[in-house]
């Protein structure tokens, strides 16, 4: 499998740490507002990696932070006369609930930047300690950037060249720095704001520190891959290395992932920009199953511009897709018996279709080309599957399609949700069953609905039943 790496600029062979394991750090969103479709594209990518990682055979330990302490939190929570701490709680939950929608698996650990701040300064310590990170007179805490002699080497950057880019950029009351370079991984607390005590002032982290203090906890000093959209390359992940690297004396990750923007008129969306759609607006008009076939169907480190054009054209596709499976499924159910000679030779072509997606997916995750392998493996089912088909035949064929479309996160056929009427009819029955002292029957009838997620409530007015 190959990856391309963005520190050495060159697709590499993924060789792991450890033989069957995967670390993952992906740098989470900023929890202030409903998640927008460009903060959907590296959950819904690396989601994809991680899940084809684990087609492989990997065990993936992939963790995903969320930002809950910064400036636009702050700001927010003013704004509505609430706190911070409200603000970000509730967009975690509403961020979890896109990440369902779109069909992205939770994170191994979802860390939260307000519950590891004792790790922080476990680790700005450490960097005091070491010369790279300096204490000025108001309790800031700045990382000596000149000090690391690897700095840039992510971002392919020259320290020279930074320097003489900085110069102009420096902000009036930021002088006490010794470096226009170094920046900040501590800052003193302003009034109303969130804060914790530090041996330096009271105040907050930097955004930078909480990456290197969480991928250490829940991974280790040294991980396979760690990724974000391309924004991120510089300053954030050059300042991860940067700090991770002083601290641990050790490399920080093996592989830099980073996808491409995506666009709209050729612009980046930006929440900054205004030029964005949230996921939520997205899901009123389309299935964000459609989202997510239209996020894969490029390659992630392309450039993918939305449009109308675009979104209808995935939602042509995915119809194919699950059209198929649903015949698959009605298929299977009518169908019986063991494989025929000619059905036998036909299935020894389905390892072709699986071979051809991993080729495309081992090949720097090449989602596009394993999207074309099952549309192959649709065309080979619409031709050669019908209702004569034995069984064994059928779900051959189902359980492939199955099997690759889910690791693209796809759903080809959709669990089928219990009708109000079914539900009430078993209700009525499990009361009958009662009356009749068929306890065991009644029970039955319970856990089967519990399994489809209706849950009962008997009350003195009857059953009542939710959807849980
Ligand atoms: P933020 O909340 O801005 O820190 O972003 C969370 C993640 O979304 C980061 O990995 C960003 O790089 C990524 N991201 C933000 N905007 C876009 C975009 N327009 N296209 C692709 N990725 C983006
Ligand atoms: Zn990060």
């Amino acid at each position: 499998m190959k990856i391309y790496n963005t520190l050495s600029k060159r697709k590499e062979e993924f060789v792991p740490l450890e033989e069957g394991k995967v670390k993952m750090y992906v740098c989470g969103p900023t929890v202030y507002n409903l998640i927008h479709i460009g903060n959907a594209r590296p959950m819904i990518v690396f989601d994809t990696v991680r899940r084809y990682m684990e087609h492989k055979g990997y065990e993936v330990n992939y963790v995903s932070n969320f930002t809950d302490v910064d400036d636009k939190i702050i700001a927010k929570a003013i704004e509505e006369g609430t706190t911070a701490e409200e603000v970000s709680q509730r967009y975690i939950a509403e961020c979890k609930k896109d990440m369902a929608d779109m069909n992205v698996k939770p994170a191994t650990t979802h860390p939260l930047a307000t519950q590891e701040i004792d790790g922080m300064i476990d680790m700005i310590q450490t960097l005091i300690d070491k010369g790279f990170a300096y204490p000025v007179a108001d309790g800031t805490v700045y990382f000596r950037v000149k000090k690391f002699k690897e700095y840039g080497k992510l971002s392919h950057k020259n320290l020279d060249d930074l320097q003489s880019g900085f110069r102009s950029l420096q902000v009036s009351g930021e002088d006490q720095k010794e470096d226009p370079l170094d920046f900040v991984l501590w800052k003193p607390k302003k009034e109303g704001e969130p804060s914790w005590p530090s041996p330096w002032c009271d105040g907050r982290p930097g955004w930078h520190i909480e990456c290197s203090v969480m991928s250490k906890k829940y991974l280790g000093e040294e991980i396979d891959i760690h990724a974000g959209g391309e924004d991120l390359v510089f300053p954030h992940h050059e300042n991860e290395i940067a700090q991770s690297e002083c601290c641990n004396g050790k490399q920080f990750a093996r592989y830099w992932m980073h996808n491409a923007f995506l666009n709209i008129d050729n612009k980046k969306m930006s929440k900054s920009l205004g030029n964005f759609f949230t996921v939520r607006e997205v899901g009123e008009e389309y299935d964000l199953q459609v989202l997510r076939f239209f996020m894969l169907s490029a390659h992630y480190r392309s450039p993918l511009n939305f449009s109308r054009d675009l979104m209808t054209a995935a939602k042509n596709g995915l119809d194919r897709i699950v059209t198929c499976g649903t015949a698959l499924k009605d298929y299977a159910a009518a169908a019986s018996g063991n494989a025929t000679e000619e059905e036998k030779k036909l299935m020894g072509e389905l390892q072709g279709f699986v071979d051809k997606f991993d080729a495309a997916m081992d090949d720097d995750f090449n989602t596009a080309d394993g999207i074309s392998a099952i549309f192959e493996l649709v065309k080979f089912a619409n031709t050669n599957v019908n209702e004569t088909s034995s069984a064994e035949f059928v779900n051959a064929v189902f359980d492939t399609l199955k099997e690759l479309s889910d690791i693209m996160g796809l759903i080809v056929v959709k669990e089928e949700e219990i009708l109000d009427a079914d539900i009430e009819a078993l209700i009525q029955e499990r009361q009958d069953a009662r009356k009749a002292k068929n306890f065991a029957r009644a029970d039955e009838i319970r856990d089967q609905l519990l399994k489809q997620g209706i849950v009962l409530k008997d009350t003195r007015e009857g059953v009542k039943w939710t959807r849980a």
